[in-house]
């Protein structure tokens, strides 16, 4: 979607406000705040270290803020609020928030021993009351979305990188999340299948879902992003549509960053 198309009348899906998260000493993310709307690409920038990962595990509460609060389409992520004081969710809980939520990693995480029709169509069925016919029939089309048609037999060692992250995107979207979160899904691919990934990503993001990004292609974030958040330190050093960041950068930090990665 294109940040004109986008009005204060468009949902919001992602609410961060005031991220904190510090591991013992170590203060990881020193208040983060990022709103994303429905159809919106955000594409996270930052050099290694800086908090990336921590802030989009804290999204989907695989890492538990030490203070903040986030909300995914309305509601509160992790913890139900009683009169003014928050309490953590079940697990049960969680993992039932967690269906909305997709994410994919730079390391594929597919299931080994399972081939690639029923690393798609299991989760729907256990954790959507899908039944077989449904969810295979949707893997199947999922398949076709991201181009590995006739694939179904296959096991992940059968693949490629490129392939396995493909599935791996088909196996998040079977869900038919409210989001999608990617943590750097194309940094452990030969460069030669990086392409095939991002052009999956695109078809994703024109098909109007709601995407926050770490990356560090900066060609595929000044096309297919609406919105650019530099992070560097834990702090948010930089946030603008995606051109504006990318080409002229207001910050020296985002500048030398942008400068290392030509
Ligand atoms: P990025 O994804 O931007 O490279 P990360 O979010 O992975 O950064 O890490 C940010 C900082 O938090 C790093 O200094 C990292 O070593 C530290 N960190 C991440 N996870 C843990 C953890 N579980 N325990 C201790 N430190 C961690
Ligand atoms: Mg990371």
């Amino acid at each position: 979607m294109s940040s004109s198309a986008l009005s204060s009348t468009t949902p919001l899906i992602v609410e961060a406000v005031e991220v904190h998260k510090s591991f013992g000493p170590l203060d990881v993310l020193k208040g983060i705040n990022l709103t994303v709307r429905k159809g919106e690409v955000v594409c996270l920038l930052g050099p290694s270290g800086s908090g990336k990962s921590t802030f989009l595990r804290c999204i989907n509460h695989l890492e538990r803020m030490t203070s903040g609060r986030i909300l995914v389409d309305g509601q509160l992520i992790g913890y139900h609020q009683h009169a003014g004081v928050l309490h953590e969710m079940s697990g049960k809980e969680l993992a039932l928030q967690r269906r909305d939520i997709g994410m994919v990693f730079q390391r594929f995480n597919l299931f080994a021993h399972q081939d690639v029709l029923t690393n798609i169509s299991q989760a729907p069925i256990l954790n959507r009351g899908k039944t077989r016919d449904e969810a295979r029939a949707r893997a199947r089309e999922l398949l076709k979305m991201v181009d590995l048609e006739g694939r179904e037999q296959s096991y992940p060692y059968q693949l490629s990188g490129g392939q396995q992250q493909r599935v791996a995107i088909a196996r998040a979207l079977a869900m038919d999340p409210k989001l999608m979160l990617f943590d750097e899904p194309t940094s452990a691919l030969d460069p030669e299948l990086v392409g095939e990934v991002l052009a999956v990503m695109r078809k994703l993001a024109s098909g109007g879902m709601t995407m926050i990004v770490v990356t560090h292609e900066l060609s595929f974030a000044r096309e297919v992003a609406d919105r650019v958040m530099f992070m560097d330190q834990g702090v948010v050093v930089e946030e603008g549509p995606a051109r504006e960041v990318l080409d002229n950068p207001r910050q020296e930090r985002t500048q030398a960053f942008l400068r290392r990665m030509h």
